[in-house]
């Protein structure tokens, strides 16, 4: 059974629902894509989070989160005293949404030192590992360099290396972020950005220009997104259907990540696979926050 391993953080969320109350999840990148690639794979494989957490009753919780979608805890490293990290989701009176961060004590910035401690054990067997861009923002310089080391590691040993850029503007900046996401690309070999990111961070105006860039990069299958606009996929667009409804588009780009790596684990084409990221990302933007209730979801 292949590994399929996501790397980064999972956040606590708090929504804003009716009556000034707040729902409780959990959420985060490279969480949202290891969800919704486990539900839509039709082959048998462990897929885990690669991750730090706490050892306070809301990483207990967020643990068991991971084991009722099927997740593999494995990988999850509990530091005591730690506790997880925490946003809260505010509507605005122009219905505009607002997001605020508490992440900066989060257990998941240890994550490297983690890794290290366990002489990179987590990655041994991997077939295939999606890490991020807020996977990198969250580290401090000396552990993202280690984290690439050990990644590009990993990809020598013959494991698909996925990235997203995912760029924030909120975790870092811009030339710190152009210079290591690029870093970045340069251990993945499957890439799946947005063409608004590069336009800021590169200057590329079209997806052949972020194209060109991510190749001369030796990424080998790509991806580019544009919202509701269009996908870039290795050189042929793709029109993507705008969705009837769009309630939330959070997490949007995570669940295409997740369609899509699942559809190419079965054995489909890149455009192929796009097309069911697509449609996943486009239900997924039907409902409130980041993840569909498993109750709604078949
Ligand atoms: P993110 O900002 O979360 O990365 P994007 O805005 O790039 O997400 O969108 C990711 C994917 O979601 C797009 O490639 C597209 O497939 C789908 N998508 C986004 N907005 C819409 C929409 N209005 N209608 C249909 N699909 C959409």
């Amino acid at each position: 059974m292949k590994k399929l391993l996501m790397l980064g953080e999972c956040m606590v969320e708090m929504a804003a629902a009716d009556g000034g109350l707040y729902r409780q999840g959990f959420a985060g990148d490279v969480y949202n894509t290891a969800v919704y690639l486990k539900r839509s794979l039709n082959t048998p494989a462990q897929v885990g989070l690669l991750t730090a957490v706490g050892d306070d009753a809301m990483s207990e919780a967020m643990l068991a989160c991971f084991r009722a979608e099927g997740l593999d805890n494995r990988h999850c490293y509990q530091l005591p005293g730690a506790m997880p990290g925490l946003y809260l989701i505010e509507v605005d009176e122009a219905g505009e949404r607002n997001f605020l961060y508490w992440r900066s004590q989060a257990a998941a910035r240890q994550l490297v030192r983690c890794i290290e401690e366990d002489n990179g054990a987590a990655f041994s067997g991997t077939d295939l590992l999606l890490f991020s861009g807020i996977s990198l923002a969250i580290l401090s310089a000396e552990h993202r360099a280690l984290l690439l080391e050990r990644l590009k590691a990993l990809r020598a040993q013959g494991a698909t290396l996925v990235f997203d850029p995912n760029y924030r503007a909120k975790l870092w900046g811009k030339d710190e972020a152009a210079h290591w996401l690029a870093q970045a690309y340069g251990c993945a070999d499957i890439a799946l950005p947005g063409l608004e990111e590069h336009q800021l961070l590169w200057g590329q105006q079209s997806p052949e220009q972020a194209a060109d860039f991510l190749t001369g990069l030796g990424v080998k299958e790509l991806v580019i997104k544009q919202g509701p606009e269009q996908l870039f996929v290795n050189g042929q667009y793709l029109a993507v259907t705008p969705a009837e409804q769009v309630v939330d588009t959070t997490a949007a780009g995570d669940s295409f990540n997740g369609g899509y790596l699942a559809a190419r684990l079965d054995g489909q084409s890149p455009l192929e696979a796009a097309k069911q990221g697509a449609a996943l990302a486009r239900r997924v933007i039907g409902y409130r926050g980041a993840i569909i209730d498993k109750n709604q979801w078949a």
